[in-house]
């Protein structure tokens, strides 16, 4: 089956096409066909695809929305550049779209239908920034390619349906959260779950024996509890804005803090809200950018006090988390690392895991130091007792998967 993953945001547009099938996640050899982003939708956009080949190709276009955006890279999957070998429309079989927000009505991805759109069209007031743009990419793919090709929607917030009460609530009156939903619901759960799934193959452990603390550790960032393969204990909460400290997100503060810099700066509450999401973590503290990359860098070449500040205080919270989700969950088999920084900064991990012998936990040097760029494996030493690895997250994969599960198990193909 050839599924054509969409992740559609505000101005951009991510795709994939994937070739899969029930052999193929049993033998974990499904194949990537195509790739792309599709940037500065709304006006001249940028698009970077690659084919089968691998090789990037930049076109520019005047695509004025998210549906010009489908219909111009269904037409590029189809045509001979894209080297995918599909022919015509009907040769893209499913569509599996990223959707940030189901609320509590999805602990797992499901099948588009008109009453699961407007389930995502109500959750618009969870999760503004996000929730929109799926469904217009929703919308877009169904125009772009007929009511007949079966879509699913893979939800970030699914994975963590299986909090209990005590790790999703809010010590806040219950009433609120009866009323207006207020309570941790959790993100980046396909990235979660992408990596506990890979972990288990690379382990040969059941799914019922694992207990794994995962770092998604990229732009945004989080940290998740995983025992028997459920999440039971996540770091982002109402909103991506709570717990680790991330790119220009500060992650956890005192909620008393918001009135109080709304006051001293003249600032509305929506202000300092958008200060705390786009204005702080890496990038309010170093002052520079909100890129790790760059801001190692800058350590190393200038000794950029603020820069090392940065860095510390991210990994001080991240260590912090391991912590408290070690105490939770009763000890784990292995921290995970996953996402940009997590998969490519052995620094990072090196300075989060210093110190934690306590735990049965040291880090190899040389293996950590060979981990990066995609490289997956165990980075503590042969005799630690409690493991650390970097396992690449592949959400667009976990996307396909159960995009062409769903199809299948419906269609009884
Ligand atoms: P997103 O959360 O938007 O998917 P990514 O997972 O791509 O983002 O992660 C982006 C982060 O990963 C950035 O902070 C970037 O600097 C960092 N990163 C990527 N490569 C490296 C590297 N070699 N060393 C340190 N950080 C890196």
């Amino acid at each position: 089956m050839h599924v054509l993953v969409l992740n559609a945001g505000s101005a951009t547009l991510k795709f994939q096409v994937v070739h899969t099938d029930a052999d193929r996640i049993a033998s974990n050899t499904d194949q990537k066909l195509a790739r792309g982003t599709i940037e500065r939708i709304g006006g001249e956009s940028v698009i970077t695809v690659r084919g089968s080949d691998g090789v990037a190709r930049r076109h520019v276009a005047p695509l004025r929305d998210v549906r010009a955006a489908v219909e111009w890279l269904v037409a590029w999957c189809t045509s001979a550049e894209s080297g995918t070998g599909l022919t015509s429309r009907a040769d893209l079989h499913a569509v599996g779209h990223r959707v940030v927000h189901g609320g509590e009505s999805f602990a797992r991805s499901v099948r588009i239908t008109p009453e699961v759109t407007r389930v995502i069209e109500e959750m618009i007031e969870f999760a503004p920034l996000h929730n929109p743009h799926n469904l217009a990419g929703i919308h877009a793919a169904q125009r772009a390619l007929g009511d007949g090709v079966p879509q699913v929607a893979v939800f970030d917030t699914a994975f963590h349906q299986t909090l209990p009460e005590h790790a999703y609530l809010y010590a806040i009156p219950y009433p609120l959260y009866r009323r207006h939903g207020v309570r941790r619901y959790g993100f980046h759960g396909t990235s979660h779950r992408s990596v506990a799934y890979r972990y288990r193959g690379l382990t040969g452990k059941d799914k019922g024996d694992v207990r794994i603390i995962t770092l998604h550790l990229g732009n945004g960032c989080s940290a998740c509890a995983i025992v028997g393969g459920e999440s039971i204990d996540t770091s982002m909460g109402f909103t991506p804005l709570e717990g680790l400290v991330m790119g220009s997100r500060s992650g956890d503060i005192d909620p008393a803090v918001l009135d109080y810099i709304a006051t001293k700066e003249g600032l509305s509450l929506p202000q300092v809200e958008a200060l705390l999401n786009t204005q702080s973590g890496l990038l309010g503290i170093s002052g520079l950018t909100n890129d790790m990359r760059d801001l190692l860098a800058e350590a190393d070449e200038h000794d950029d006090r603020r820069a090392k500040l940065a860095i510390q205080l991210f990994c001080w919270r991240a260590r912090k988390y391991i912590g408290a989700y070690l105490a939770a969950m009763g000890g784990a088999d292995a921290i995970v690392f996953a996402g940009g920084i997590g998969e490519n900064a052995p620094r990072i991990r090196a300075e989060i895991l210093a110190d934690f012998a306590w735990a049965g936990l040291r880090v190899d040097a040389v293996r950590n130091a060979a981990l990066i760029g995609g490289a997956e494996g165990r980075f503590s030493t042969e005799d630690s007792r409690l493991e650390a690895w970097v396992v690449p997250t592949d959400e667009e994969l976990l996307i396909a998967r159960d995009t062409c599960r769903i199809v299948s198990a419906s269609t009884g193909a």
